[in-house]
């Protein structure tokens, strides 16, 4: 039987990259898939070729979300994918001594009460029935500190301890709702293109940017993907306010050259 069948699961940020990925995947293991995207165009887009149901969702936006309860008002897996690096319009300055406030709040919007609005919504939806899966997405920069994108570390370590509280605060209340974290690193999707470009130093960038990573590569979205279909599935009942890394063995060790 195939691990989701008929389980119904909204996936923000989904238009593309990891999102789409899990999208396709769920949809693939039987689940009835809700895609979300800020993006509605690219959306549907990406909705009709997994052939899903799509909704436009800001995952900033209390008012999406409402309209998600309406639409959705019952949902077996949240996957709050929908996260931005802060520097989707170009290089800023996200140290923390040259970071404005306004950058600041702007990725904490997006990626923590996003997230957080998301849980929100996924404790309403869930708990009629006391059983379901929520998915955040970290990071591994919510794991260590990051010199140049301070905001991004920070609200991915802040998702990293929201879900243990959300997984805490079902389990109190004698919920089988679990809530996990994912915490990715270097995974080749759009997110990357700023920084790698198209022409011919590509393989260059795309070599020194894994240099650090024992695996040597790149990730791939449907890696990702796949950890999400096992925390979604009914074999991980067991598991609740865990972190997973997926980051080709980075964390596995130091960075530092070996002397
Ligand atoms: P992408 O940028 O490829 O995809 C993210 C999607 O989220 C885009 O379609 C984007 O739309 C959408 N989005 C942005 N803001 C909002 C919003 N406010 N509401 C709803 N949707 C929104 O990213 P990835 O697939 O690479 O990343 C997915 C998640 O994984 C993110 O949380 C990211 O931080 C995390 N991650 C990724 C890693 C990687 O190496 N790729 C490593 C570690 C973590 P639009 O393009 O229109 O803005």
């Amino acid at each position: 039987m195939p691990a989701l069948k008929d389980k119904i699961c909204v996936i923000t940020g989904a238009a593309r990259g990891i999102g789409r990925a899990i999208a396709a995947r769920f949809h693939a293991e039987g689940a009835r898939v809700l895609l979300t995207d800020i993006n509605a165009t690219l959306g549907e887009k990406t909705a009709a070729e997994i052939g899903c149901a799509f909704q436009k969702l800001d995952v900033r936006s209390e008012d999406d979300w409402a309209r998600l309860a309406n639409t959705v008002p019952q949902a077996d897996v949240l996957v709050n994918n929908a996260g931005i690096t802060g520097f989707e319009d170009g290089l800023v300055a996200h140290d923390p001594e040259h970071a404005s406030l306004e950058n600041w709040r702007a990725v904490h919007r997006t990626n923590l009460d996003g997230t957080f609005l998301g849980c929100r919504y996924a404790i309403g939806a869930m708990k009629a029935r006391g059983t379901g899966s929520i998915i955040n997405i970290s990071s591994r920069s919510g794991l260590v500190g990051i010199p140049l994108a301070a905001a991004y570390a920070s609200s991915k370590a802040a998702i990293r301890n929201h879900s243990k509280t959300v997984a805490l605060y079902c389990a109190q209340h004698g919920w089988k709702i679990r809530c996990n974290s994912i915490h990715p690193a270097a995974i080749l999707t759009p997110i990357w293109e700023p920084m790698l470009g198209t022409g011919p130093e590509r393989e260059d960038k795309m070599r020194a940017l894994t240099a650090d990573t024992p695996l040597k590569r790149f990730g791939t979205p449907e890696e990702v993907a796949a950890l999400a279909l096992l925390l979604a599935s009914d074999d991980a009942t067991y598991i609740t306010g865990s972190e997973f890394n997926i980051d080709g063995g980075l964390l596995a060790g130091s960075a530092a050259t070996q002397g």
